[in-house]
């Protein structure tokens, strides 16, 4: 049987991560939440320190806003992080104070859609949900030869049913985890490994040049790309640093202004006015680039002394070495971030 085969592989070849066979809702959901859009070996980590530091859902939902997003840092899409801790605060209020156990609840929560609800559904109450992301209709889409775009409501529909229909009954969190392992280790993008498959007798198209160019995807978009002058800007041992907005991309995360298409010193000190900072040019950084989901970030760093501010802006304030060590920065900043530390270390090049 197609179940029992897969579960097998999965029992002797699962990759040991610390959520492996957690049972508790709100550890499987803090997991599940980090590892949407990042890597397993790269949650690790970040899954530990978050766990240790907000053990229960009571823990996330009473603590500051800035320590969560700190402690995300580097994770990137902090959406997930504001979101996970939306959602807590509405567990911890609730009458039972513990995450429901439905799919139709679960989705009612911030940041749980489809997927998640899905998988806490499976992997923490046991209840029979195939979690569909893109692995799972990777594998769907070749184990039924599906060859029509998978970006289709009803191909999703039909695919989601003919897996419900190999759902193990008796361990059906398992059973989604072993089809995530598959997809992660054997049937990969691009060219599946039909060799070493636990399911190849089953599959439509096992060992077949189809197989690899299966499921059948929409083309990407391109990517937008923006330049942007990042500047850092040194008054009396500190570095100004500012705050995004509390919604739209990086939303209340830390940053060194930046500007768009700000290319020469002039722009950029003309741009640090408006924001009412006065500041003089004094030397070019060194470039950095970022990749987000949809957009790039083709950055030039510009190094300036600064002045008092001249307006009261609660988003801007000059921060020491140790203030700085403490915002929740994105990743996309991580070579300024550098340079302001080694500028506002003791024997650093900070300008005044
Ligand atoms: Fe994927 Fe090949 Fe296994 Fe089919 S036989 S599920 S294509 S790895």
């Amino acid at each position: 049987m197609f179940s029992e085969d897969l579960l097998a592989w999965h029992d002797a070849n699962a990759r040991d991560l610390p959520w492996r066979d957690e049972r508790d809702p709100y550890r499987i959901w803090v997991s599940e939440i980090m590892l949407q859009q990042t890597r397993a070996e790269t949650v690790k980590a970040y899954y530990r320190a978050f766990l240790a530091r907000f053990p229960t859902v009571q823990d996330l939902a009473h603590a500051p806003e800035d320590e969560v997003l700190k402690l995300w840092e580097g994770l990137g899409y902090y959406s997930r992080a504001r979101n996970l801790q939306k959602a807590a605060r509405m567990v911890a209020a609730s009458p039972a104070g513990a995450l429901p156990d439905t799919v139709e609840a679960l989705e009612k929560l911030p940041g749980i859609g489809a997927y998640t609800a899905a998988a806490i559904a499976s992997m923490a109450f046991g209840g029979r949900a195939l979690a569909m992301d893109g692995n799972l209709i990777r594998v769907l889409a070749r184990l039924f030869c599906e060859e029509r775009p998978v970006d289709g409501g009803a191909v999703r529909r039909a695919l989601r049913e003919r897996g419900m229909a190999l759902m193990s009954a008796e361990r059906p969190g398992d059973f989604n985890q072993a089809m995530m392992g598959l997809g992660n280790l054997v049937c990969v993008p691009g060219r599946p490994d039909c060799a070493r498959c636990p399911v190849r007798a089953y599959c439509g198209v096992a060992g077949l040049p189809l197989a690899a160019e299966l499921p059948n995807l929409p083309p990407k978009p391109d990517k937008r790309l923006e330049r942007r002058a990042v500047v850092l800007v040194y008054w009396q041992g500190r570095v100004l640093a500012r705050r995004r907005a509390a919604s739209g991309l990086l939303a209340g995360l830390w940053e060194f202004p930046n500007f768009l298409d700000a290319r020469s010193p002039e722009e950029v000190v003309a741009c640090l006015a408006e924001l009412g900072v006065r500041a003089s040019f004094a030397r070019r950084e060194r470039a950095s680039r970022h990749v987000f989901t949809h957009l790039i970030w083709q950055m030039s760093g510009f190094a300036l002394a600064g002045g008092p501010l001249t307006r009261s802006d609660e988003s801007l304030r000059y921060v020491d070495a140790d203030e700085l060590s403490r915002l929740a920065m994105p990743a996309a900043m991580r070579a300024f971030r550098e340079l302001a530390e080694e500028a506002l270390a003791p024997r650093g090049e900070g300008l005044s």
